[in-house]
């Protein structure tokens, strides 16, 4: 809800330089002292040459770069895999996890996110849970010997969802998907 009430005043690059700023997460950033351990351990810079780098977002984000972070997405955060390598060997202990999760967050309300996390997001919008029940899986389920799957209230979970930006983000997708499919007709 508080993030609602932001979105009605401040741009996700505003937002998101609020949530880096003197408070906990904030001040955490503020110690790194660009060593790079991070970058040379995190698995996504490696698999990249470089060309995603964990150590750059801390550094953007220290400088005050929030626009190149949510709206150039350079470096790209969804690349992160949140494996937090880099968050265990920070010598420094910047909390570079919980940087990303404001990063992301601010990104996906500039509508800078993957498909395949907004396509995730409605699953469980609309089932409650990321990976539907399917007869296959409850054939499985019987085969393996597991109980059967918990109900989900999914009323419950949409209720919380609506609390956060999540719809206006599925809404937003859903019109983008529309117009794209109208175009190619
Ligand atoms: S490992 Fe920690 S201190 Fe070193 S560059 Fe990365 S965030 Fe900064
Ligand atoms: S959490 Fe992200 S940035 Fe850190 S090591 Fe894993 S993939 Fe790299």
């Amino acid at each position: 809800m508080l993030v609602t009430l932001k979105m009605e005043k401040l741009s996700p690059s505003a937002i998101l330089r609020e949530d880096l700023s003197e408070n906990e997460l904030g001040i955490s950033l503020r110690v790194c002292y660009n060593c790079s351990t991070c970058s040379t351990i995190c698995p996504v810079a490696l698999e990249t040459g470089g060309k995603y780098n964990p150590r750059t977002i801390i550094q953007l984000a220290n400088f005050g770069m929030q626009e190149k972070l949510v709206e150039d997405l350079m470096p790209n955060v969804w690349d992160c895999t949140m494996c937090e390598l880099c968050q265990e060997e920070c010598p420094q202990n910047v909390n570079l996890h919980e940087t990303f999760i404001v990063v992301k967050n601010a990104a996906a309300l500039s509508h800078n996110i993957p498909t395949s996390y907004t396509s995730e997001t409605k699953q469980v919008y609309e089932n409650g849970k990321a990976v539907p029940l399917q007869p296959a899986i409850i054939k499985r389920r019987e085969q393996l010997g597991l109980p059967e799957s918990y109900n989900i209230d999914v009323k419950e979970i949409q209720t919380l969802m609506d609390m956060t930006p999540a719809k206006t983000i599925l809404i937003y997708e859903e019109k983008r998907e529309a117009t794209e499919t109208q175009e190619e007709k």
